[in-house]
């Protein structure tokens, strides 16, 4: 059969939770079917059962070895598409589960957070002869040699674009409890709005800022193999929010979403000799301990002085503040400074390549509501500024009504 036509649906933890949700992931797979499809179905754990089965782990083991860690958490998607698959087969669909190793997903020996090297698009077309739902366990793959490995936390969503990349499937739709990407955070802001589009390298800035709708290396493995990747409600008929390939018009939106993080510190060194090898003494021994670093600024010299800022993950403060003491003596900063309660706020779109003045306006609006900005960094498509965290709300809101974002353009 060369004419063949492939969607893929990716159902997270919350979709498959119950029975009930189960028939919901059903009537989805049916709609599929009805349009002419062959459906691919990539299911998580029922929520709340990797997490069950990580501390069972833990209870065995204070550092489980991970390859027999993978084995037993990727045991969590075994269930679900095994009962699916129950429910599918009951409905008369010709229907047959496949775990990663079955297909095979071949994935590298990085247990616990392995990448996907290749997938057997030829045995599973040969499989879509005889069956019309594939029903595929998220999240795992195994190794040349037939390990099972696991993906990553949140990693079914790769499972599911990897897989429409190899089957040129023509979207990949992945089903969650929110009916789409939004503008920023409804929780925070009452004018967040849903966005029926949204580019692969915006919707990148988001989900590294903490907006957790999808899996960010799906992402950008949806950008690299050009897959249109649709996420949407399992509870609800809503079209949802298609992550695609920026074009004009989105381009003419100056500012597509607001982001937000609090999991900042800020550290400073202050009154460095003005040297060249600074920065490298200060950030080598923070890279070497794996210690990411976010914004840094430095300041002017003075004297022949200066200070060094920068922010780090606050589960990273601890040990940074024991690193900096040893660079402190070794390079004669006077002090070391830390503030926990600052978090970054940052505007994001494509359209910023072309318009200049977005930051310039990002800073109007805050100083008008005497928000203080400590830091500012900004790339070609983000402006991110760090704040006081008691301030987060009001910059977000703010900014999200700044560049206009409570209007409905469609
Ligand atoms: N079940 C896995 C997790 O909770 C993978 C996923 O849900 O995407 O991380
Ligand atoms: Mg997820």
């Amino acid at each position: 059969m060369t004419d063949m036509k492939i969607l893929v649906q990716k159902f997270g933890g919350t979709s498959v939770a119950n029975l009930e949700c189960m028939r919901r992931v059903q009537e989805k797979v049916l709609e599929g079917l009805a349009q002419g499809y062959k459906v691919i179905t990539v299911l998580s754990a029922r929520a709340g059962d990797t997490n069950k089965l990580l501390s069972l782990a833990e209870e065995w083991s204070p550092t489980p070895d991970r390859a027999a860690c993978d084995v037993l958490v990727s045991t969590g998607e075994q269930v679900s598409i095994s009962l699916f698959t129950m429910l599918l087969r009951d409905a008369g669909v010709r229907a047959r589960s496949l775990l990663g190793w079955q297909i095979p997903i071949t994935t590298d020996e990085d247990f616990g957070r392995a990448r996907i090297r290749a997938i057997d698009s030829k045995a599973l077309r040969a499989q879509l002869e005889n069956y019309d739902v594939l029903v595929v366990a998220g999240f795992q793959g195994c190794t040349e040699d037939g390990r099972i490995t696991t993906l990553g936390r949140g990693g079914s969503d790769t499972s599911a674009v990897a897989l429409a990349a190899a089957l040129g499937s023509v979207e990949c739709h992945i089903f969650t409890d929110v009916d789409g990407v939004y503008t920023t955070d409804p929780n925070i802001c009452s004018t967040a709005r849903k966005m029926d589009r949204v580019a692969y390298e915006e919707m990148l800035e988001m989900s590294s800022m903490g907006a957790k709708v999808l899996h960010i290396r799906s992402v950008e493995f949806a950008k690299k193999y050009k897959v249109p990747v649709r996420v949407r409600s399992t509870f609800s008929d809503d079209p949802g929010t298609l992550v695609t390939q920026e074009d004009s018009s989105m381009e003419a939106v100056l500012v597509s979403g607001i982001a937000y993080d609090r999991d900042q510190a800020r550290v400073t060194l202050r009154d460095l000799p003005d040297v060249p090898g600074m920065a490298a003494a200060v950030f080598g021994p923070l890279s070497e301990k794996g210690i990411l670093v976010d914004m840094i600024v430095q300041n002017t010299s003075l004297d022949g002085h200066t200070d060094i800022t920068f922010t780090i993950s606050r589960k990273d403060l601890q040990q940074t503040l024991r690193i900096m003491d040893e660079v402190a003596k070794k390079t004669g900063a006077s002090e070391v400074l830390h503030d926990v309660s600052v978090a970054k706020v940052s505007a994001i779109g494509v359209g910023m390549r072309n318009h200049s003045g977005v930051a310039a306006r990002a800073f109007a609006a805050l100083t008008q509501e005497g928000i203080n900005i400590l830091m500012i960094s900004t790339s070609e498509i983000k402006i991110t500024l760090l704040i006081q965290e008691k301030y987060l709300e009001l910059a977000v809101r703010i900014l999200h009504d700044t560049f206009g974002l409570d209007w409905d353009i469609g």
